[in-house]
């Protein structure tokens, strides 16, 4: 096995709800690396959006919402073992994941001056590298020169299933149909959009986790980054 200390960018991209966060945050974990969940950063703006009554039904105040960016703050603070959002220096780890912001992320994710804000910012945190970072679009906009790039997938129903289970445990009360349609819409939106539309990047090893243990999975993603670096060196 190498023994380089490269430290190299690792894109995650993939569908919602395909487990690529846990997986990021476990592999950043265990390499020392930094791990980046751009999603949050999608889901603290889209609630500074629905805070300040800049979505009705679904529909988002793009040019207010637009000339707002640059008073809203997007940070991470580590507690104890997990990395917390916080939007304008305020933790909102937990509402960010309910379904209120999950129903209405994909509109504010697909507004392209919001891409641009949250992209340059995801570029800076990887100027030193040593980054592990989930998302839609990192292999493809964010870091398209990322040394390893992995595209995440699972059926809707695997996904929705897991997340439903995610959710009841955590007390809240939907149904899995809900928690499938939710999906189901975000996949849509996030594959039709103009801007960066998900997509695996041509040289993204592709991960079908379906039928995978959470066990499996990292080591396949640990064998991955080793097999990268050695082609380094
Ligand atoms: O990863 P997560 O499901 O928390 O992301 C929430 C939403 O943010 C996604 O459904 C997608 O619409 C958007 N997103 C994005 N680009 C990213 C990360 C997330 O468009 N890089």
């Amino acid at each position: 096995m190498t023994t380089t200390n490269k430290n190299i960018i690792i894109a995650i991209d993939g569908y919602s709800s395909s487990g690529k966060s846990s997986m990021a945050r476990a592999l950043a974990h265990s390499i020392g690396y930094r791990y980046i969940d751009t999603g949050a950063m999608y889901r603290a703006v889209t609630l500074y959006a629905m805070r300040h009554s800049m979505i009705s039904n679904g529909i988002v105040a793009t040019e207010e919402l637009s000339s707002a960016l640059s008073s809203i703050k997007v940070d991470f603070k580590v507690v104890g073992d997990k990395q917390h959002t916080l939007l304008n220096g305020e933790d909102v780890e937990d509402e960010i994941r309910e379904l209120a912001v999950s129903n209405n992320v994909s509109q504010v994710a697909a507004i392209p001056a919001v891409r641009h804000h949250l992209v340059a910012i995801q570029q800076s945190l990887g100027n030193e590298k040593g980054i592990v970072m989930d998302g839609r679009d990192i292999g493809t906009t964010v870091f398209p020169n990322a040394e390893l790039k992995i595209f995440v997938n699972a059926s809707a129903e695997t996904r929705a299933q897991r997340r439903f289970k995610e959710l009841t445990e955590k007390g809240t009360t939907t149904t899995y149909q809900e928690v499938l349609d939710n999906i189901k819409q975000r996949d849509h939106i996030d594959e039709t959009r103009e801007e960066s539309p998900l997509r695996k990047a041509a040289d993204a090893v592709m991960l079908d986790n379906s039928q995978m243990t959470i066990e499996v999975q990292n080591a396949r993603l640990l064998e991955l980054y080793h097999t990268t670096l050695e082609h380094l060196n």
